[in-house]
């Protein structure tokens, strides 16, 4: 049977993600309402502008529901606006900031690349998908006014990194107290990570032909689904042997 994702469809690039799921055989659902995530075992949250997104997603009052589905150990995939809505903290956001979903370990920066103008795509070194998905050691990274993760929690799994532009403005950011400015000494910055059931990569592989990060969430899909299976039977078969009495036929039809 087709897989099938849930895909937060309330703004940004759903469309292409539902379009890449269907190049690789498996079904996207669209979501607009808290109980269409109800019966769904996977989600993506596609990129776009996250502040618009959150406003959307309060209107339809879904965070409650996202957190719920993302802390039942669902898998969700955010990319881009959807990593910036899985981050425990982000930074370099409009005053006021937005309401995040959470879950991700990390410190993600909104726009660290810059702006519209400061968009790129370049080839990333991405070991770990290779080695689960085959194919080339690199992966077309499409950044568009793009987030980057700055810090990581001890069980995030960093799956992408790339080089810090040479030319990328410096960016001061709004905190609680005021302007603050940011620093960024390091000469890489993390782009793509997993923890647990939570996949997040800050470009858009959904824009690319190459199918390998839908591959691997439907994978992480499949196990996740396998497992809650397993639990299930476990559960079913630990429950009280059924005591057959004696000299009962057990011939179908067993309705009396
Ligand atoms: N930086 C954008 C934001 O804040 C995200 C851009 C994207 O999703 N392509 O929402």
């Amino acid at each position: 049977m087709a897989a099938v994702v849930g895909v937060l469809a309330l703004q940004g690039s759903y469309n292409e993600h539902m379009a890449a799921l269907r190049r690789i055989g498996a079904k996207g659902v669209e979501v607009r309402k808290p109980e269409q995530l109800l019966g769904l075992d996977s989600l993506i949250i596609p990129g776009g502008e996250s502040t618009t997104m959150a406003k959307l997603a309060d209107y339809h009052n879904l965070f409650p529901a996202l957190r719920e589905f993302v802390g039942a150990g669902k898998p969700v995939w955010g990319t881009c606006a959807g990593l910036i809505f899985l981050a425990n903290k982000a930074v370099g956001q409009k005053s006021g900031g937005q309401e995040l979903v959470g879950g991700l370990d990390c410190t993600v920066h909104r726009n660290f690349f810059g702006s519209q103008l400061q968009s790129f795509e370049t080839e990333l070194p991405v070991p770990m998908l290779a080695e689960k998905e085959g194919g080339s050691l690199t992966c077309r990274g499409v950044f568009i006014r793009a987030p980057a993760i700055l810090e990581v929690g001890p069980d995030v799994e960093v799956l992408a990194d790339c080089p810090v532009p040479a030319g990328r403005p410096s960016i001061t950011i709004t905190s609680g107290e005021g302007l603050e400015d940011e620093v960024y000494s390091k000469d890489r910055v993390i782009v793509a990570v997993r923890q647990g059931n939570i996949l997040a990569t800050a470009f858009h592989p959904e824009l690319t032909s190459d199918s390998r990060w839908h591959r691997l969430f439907l994978a992480m899909d499949k196990d996740s689904r396998a497992r809650s299976f397993a639990a299930l039977s476990l559960s079913a078969s630990s429950s009280e042997p059924e005591v057959v009495p004696k000299n009962k036929p057990l011939d179908l039809p067993i309705f009396e």
